[in-house]
């Protein structure tokens, strides 16, 4: 039987009712991460077999992602579907208030004639839901190796346990890539222009708005959708205005290159109030669900680079970003998984502070990262990492909160994405396999990157007391508190050096001042 959700009003509603997958031998599964059919072997789709779309309702209800989130991914899906079927596909939707394994298991069995190819999925869950289908219908369910990544996981796999660090694969892939190569070395004579790339902001700077997309008909019944029956996800559906077509998220790119990539170097460390998205491509929302493919990005700002139209730091850190770092925990992924999701290296057992959830804090830069995350369901990466990770980490907060939280609160959040940026990169849960320190910093470094500091309540300038900025002295109480993980660590014993030069009484009312404000926030 197919089933669709009774509440489908538009033109998907209609595409189940045209199908007889009894006249297929073959099917194809489209997951909703994997959109776009260039990343599938052409052969595979050349006698046009029919393609299978599931809505998994437990996968919306299995954590509480943010509503925007699901709204983007199920209209992107829906929209995708009606694409195929305009493109001469003939398309299946089966929606189910259960999982992927046992509506895929009952539609097979209905179908026996039919064989179904599947992408191997990126996430863990959902690719045991997928062996496990593979399991039971043996022959018939055929997994083909996922093509919407540039590296293969098999060749670095078993590097990464062993401290191979992001430098020699993002070096290795350039060449495998010859993005911005020359023969065997960079364009411009080095790999790395990140010294250019740490500006704060010029107060008077242009920053070039991003186009939104008013929902359309398929857009507007899902958020009807969300709003009636996952109520208590989080953030809001309200001011919903992302691209759910590729080409909608084509047109962003476009605007990114040609508006935001020459300054996004420069400024890809800066934080500006009011400003969630500065001169970020905001493009990784629509790379994690297929709707790009992450060659198309690198050969289009390669592109304007060297038309004149992008400087070579600019594009460098783009390139970084998408070969580099994205590819990079990808595999490291898929090296950890599934053991590192329990990692939890300094044992940190408090809850992740209640104002990660309703915004509630005074703290100006916590408040603006937080309002993003809610309102937009998108923080850029410095955000991420240089307040709301720091700051997790220095109050002790339990990383696998955090990144149950970086899951649910993004829409660019897959697990293979924030698994790695979170229990490996930002809090080192994992013990220093992927970095060498935990990300933590005190309150001077946001003042440099930011504007925040000149609008809170709390004083960046002092170091302990009620009205001194929390982040100074967390920080040192960190310090002091790991000061054995600092001291066997050279790239930082120079920081417990420093604070063991601190007096008996600053030490004191660091202590004092860190207790009474962990206690504060304790839940
Ligand atoms: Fe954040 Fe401290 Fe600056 Fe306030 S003073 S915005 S808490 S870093």
């Amino acid at each position: 039987m197919l089933q669709t959700a009774p509440i489908f009003l538009t033109e998907i509603a209609n595409l189940p009712m045209q199908v007889q997958p009894e006249n297929y031998t073959d099917a194809v599964l489209i997951s909703h991460d994997q959109l776009n059919l260039a990343a599938f072997p052409p052969e595979l789709l050349a006698a046009k077999p029919l393609l299978i779309f599931v809505e998994p309702l437990a996968y919306a209800t299995f954590i509480p992602h943010h509503k925007k989130k699901l709204v983007y991914i199920l209209s992107s899906q829906r929209h995708f579907a009606i694409e195929c079927h305009k493109n001469g596909f003939t398309v299946v939707n089966l929606f189910t208030e259960g999982d992927l394994t046992g509506v895929l298991a009952d539609f097979l069995a209905q179908y026996p004639n039919l064989n179904l190819t599947c992408m191997q999925p990126s996430e863990w869950d959902t690719r045991s839901e997928i062996e496990s289908i593979a399991l039971k219908f043996s022959a018939r369910v055929n997994i083909i190796p996922n093509n919407f990544f540039i590296a293969d996981p098999n060749k670095f796999k078993a590097k990464i346990k062993k401290g191979y660090r992001l430098e020699t694969f993002y070096r290795e892939l350039r060449r495998q890539t010859g993005y911005l190569m020359d023969g065997n070395n960079p364009v411009g004579g080095k790999w790395n222009y990140d010294k250019e790339n740490r500006k704060s902001l010029p107060k008077k700077i242009a920053i070039p708005a991003i186009s939104g997309f008013t929902p359309d008909p398929v857009t507007q019944e899902v958020i009807t959708f969300v709003d009636k029956f996952l109520p208590d996800s989080f953030g809001q559906t309200q001011g919903f205005n992302l691209a759910v077509s590729r080409q909608q998220a084509i047109e962003l790119a476009q605007q990114f290159i040609l508006d935001r990539l020459n300054s996004f170097g420069p400024f890809e460390d800066a934080i500006k109030t009011g400003e969630p998205f500065l001169f970020h491509s905001v493009l990784s929302i629509y790379l994690n669900n297929g709707l790009l493919l992450p060659q198309e990005i690198c050969e289009m700002s390669i592109d304007a680079y060297n038309e004149g139209k992008a400087a070579l730091n600019s594009v460098e850190g783009l390139i970084r970003q998408i070969i580099g770092w994205r590819e990079y925990v990808r595999v490291y992924y898929e090296a950890m998984m599934p053991d590192v999701r329990q990692s939890n290296h300094f044992g940190f057992t408090h809850n992740l502070p209640q104002m990660y959830w309703d915004g509630d804090t005074d703290l100006k830069c916590l408040q603006d990262a937080i309002g993003n995350a809610i309102d937009y369901a998108y923080t850029h990466h410095i955000q991420r990492l240089m307040v709301l990770s720091n700051f997790s980490n220095l109050t002790f907060s339990n990383p696998i909160q955090l990144n149950q939280w970086f899951w649910v609160a993004y829409a660019d959040a897959y697990e293979w994405v924030v698994l790695p940026n979170v229990l490996g990169m930002s809090t080192f849960a994992d013990g220093g396999v992927l970095a060498s320190k935990p990300y933590v910093s005190g309150g001077n470094y946001i003042n440099k990157m930011s504007d925040c500091c000149s609008k809170c309540k709390y004083d960046v300038k002092l170091k302990t007391g009620e009205k001194a900025c929390p982040f100074n002295y967390l920080y040192w109480n960190f310090v002091d508190v790991h000061r054995q993980d600092f001291s066997e660590n050279g790239r930082v014993s120079l920081m417990t050096n420093m604070y063991e030069a601190k007096s008996t009484e600053e030490k004191a009312a660091i202590r004092d001042s860190a207790d009474r404000f962990i206690q504060k926030i304790k839940r």
